[in-house]
């Protein structure tokens, strides 16, 4: 194994559970009533509010205005940024690990299904990103999300050297992304727990 492709949210970060928790105790949104709501507004529009703003192919504007519209009218997402990213902290024993595997000469990317307008938001997160990552791909920004394969052959390409995707371990707390790079020959590491996927990484660095 010569690289790495790693995941941002809940690989790098505290697991975004506990943001959509924070929130759902909040707004008074549940769950439920969210996934409704993007059902509901992918029916409408043809495509998923989500996938299409990952993409960057709508403003987050849109994208709040497009779930609000589908809420019940005493529910509003006014303010559901806020509390997502002020619960979402730093996996800072993951991030050490990144870090000793780049200093160990390992090849390292960040691939994020991401929002143009957060930025500034998760960035701030992970300030050595620029030291531990050489290679940034954010879906936002590409017009590709994972699952789509364009997305991690754009990352490999990225990397260069000569690397193809069996040299490459991808990590995703996402099962279906996890799929998506078996497929393509990449070593897959689905996150569950930090100490769970160190392991299974180790491992897959001594084959
Ligand atoms: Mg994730």
């Amino acid at each position: 194994m010569k690289a790495l492709i790693s995941d941002f949210g809940g690989v790098l970060t505290t697991p975004l559970g506990n943001s959509f928790a924070a929130w759902q105790r909040e707004s008074g949104i549940g769950l439920a009533d969210l996934g409704t709501a993007m059902a509901a507004a992918t029916e409408r529009h043809g495509e998923h509010p989500l996938f299409v703003l990952e993409k960057g192919e709508i403003a987050q504007e849109e994208f709040l205005r497009r779930l609000d519209a589908e809420l019940d009218d005493d529910l509003s997402i006014d303010g559901m940024l806020d509390v997502y990213f002020e619960h979402l902290e730093r996996n800072h024993e993951m991030i050490g690990f990144m870090a000793d595997l780049r200093a160990r000469g390992l090849r390292m990317a960040l691939l994020t299904n991401n929002v143009r307008e957060w930025e500034p938001r998760w960035r701030p997160l992970l300030p050595e990103i620029d030291d531990i990552f050489e290679v940034v791909v954010d879906s936002a920004f590409v017009g590709v999300r994972k699952p789509e394969p364009e997305i991690y052959a754009l990352t490999v390409e990225r990397l260069g050297g000569g690397l193809e995707p069996v040299d490459c371990i991808f990590v995703d707390d996402i099962e279906v992304n996890c799929e998506t790079a078996r497929q393509l020959g990449m070593t897959a590491v689905m996150f569950e727990t930090t100490e769970q996927a160190r392991a299974e990484i180790d491992s897959a660095l001594a084959q």
